[in-house]
């Protein structure tokens, strides 16, 4: 039986999801922008959606920006508000150094406009400290970036308290909460950060459709030009059935509490398993500052893509977490900021279950790796 463990890059779609979703690609094709009834049901569709994904927040509804992706989401909060302060007092960027790319990549462009980005280190768990964040943040600050979870090591970060941070020194503070959103109660992140970065593709929605909630009053500059939809923050036909879709994951994400706990027990299996094998070294030493899915480790003087390939022959899906270009895996950012070397992160592997996922799936994975000489 095939394996897949690899949730932290993406999720199958719920055949829920897929029911709640199939109207509005088919007979409910109207566009939500039209005045006639068919525009006016998909209006209300996406209403609802929004209403849904505000209330899992605790926000308001008129603070929630459907997007393409959690990437575009991303990019909207970092220089969607570049745009709006350009020549302003505060000029300065502080991006954690193991965000994922769709925040890192930024900061040339930031550059480019004339702003200033600096690079906020980690621990060798991941995390982002609070502290650190305090000792560089200053009245040039304009927006600071740390993600809740991370998408390659999954620990989790003390948002609340960098958020709080954020907020005294007068800065706008964006969460990627994109692997974290259903998983981790996010009324931490909720109360302090300005901008929070949201995916749907990850918790059994669908791909290409994302999120940006803004709070009132730091709502960025549009980066997409048109006909003023979303609140004239996001121009573009909506994607009405991929919207309806993001909802309903959310709502059977929410309706289902014990759904990560469950995840939990398979993964401290898997970890448990693999303990056994005296190769494998966890990435990680700490398991309560982690996401409920993840495992991650190396396998000294063995590649990432050299185990990825035997797994992958056995039919195990994981991943190595990091980019993958021309076949080949660059070493991890993640694990270099965490001060590992690059032949050490050029071995990382992440294993990531998911809400299906079997103490059995857990047996074997550990197994097929037990086989690696
Ligand atoms: N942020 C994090 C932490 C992610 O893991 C991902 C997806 O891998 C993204 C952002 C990007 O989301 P999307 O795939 O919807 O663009």
């Amino acid at each position: 039986m095939p394996v897949y463990a690899d949730h932290a890059a993406t999720t199958p779609l719920d055949p829920r999801v897929l029911e709640a979703m199939l109207p509005f690609l088919q007979e409910e094709y109207g566009n939500p922008s039209s005045v006639h009834a068919w525009g006016r049901r998909a209006r209300m569709a996406l209403d609802e959606a929004r209403e849904v994904i505000a209330a899992a927040l605790g926000a308001h509804p008129q603070e929630i920006f459907f997007t393409s992706s959690g990437t575009e989401a991303a990019n909207l909060a970092l220089l969607g508000t570049a745009l709006k302060h350009r020549g302003g007092a505060r000029n300065r960027f502080l991006l954690a150094s193991l965000e994922h790319h769709c925040v890192l990549e930024c900061a040339d462009r930031l550059r480019e406009w004339g702003f200033e980005v600096e690079f906020l280190p980690c621990t060798r768990e991941g995390e982002v400290l609070a502290r650190t964040v305090e000792e560089k943040i200053s009245d040039r600050t304009l927006l600071v970036s740390v993600m809740h979870a991370n998408n390659e090591v999954g620990t989790i970060n003390d948002v609340r308290s960098i958020g709080r941070i954020c907020r005294e020194a007068g800065a706008l503070y964006h969460c990627d909460a994109v692997q974290s959103f259903t998983m981790l109660p996010l009324e931490d992140a909720f109360e302090w950060a300005d901008l929070i970065s949201l995916s749907a593709h990850k918790i059994y929605g669908p791909k290409g459709v994302g999120g940006l909630f803004a709070r009132a009053g730091a709502f960025p500059k549009p980066l997409l030009l048109g006909g003023g939809q979303e609140r004239e923050l996001r121009a573009g036909t909506e994607n009405v059935a991929g919207i309806v879709g993001f909802a309903a994951a959310t709502k059977l994400a929410l309706e289902d509490p014990g759904r990560w706990e469950r995840v939990r027990s398979v993964r401290d299996s898997f970890v448990e398993a693999l303990a056994r094998n005296r190769r494998v070294q966890f990435t990680l030493a700490q398991w309560e500052k982690v996401l409920p899915g993840h495992a991650h480790f190396r396998i000294p003087g063995r590649k990432a893509e050299t185990v990825l390939i035997h797994l992958d022959r056995r039919g195990i899906a994981a991943s190595s977490g990091a980019a993958c270009s021309s076949g080949s895996i660059e070493p991890s950012h993640v694990l270099l900021a965490m001060g590992f070397s690059p032949e050490e992160a050029a071995e990382g592997i992440r294993v990531s279950f998911g809400k299906d996922s079997t103490r059995a799936d857990a047996e074997e994975i550990a197994e097929a790796l037990a086989e690696i000489r």
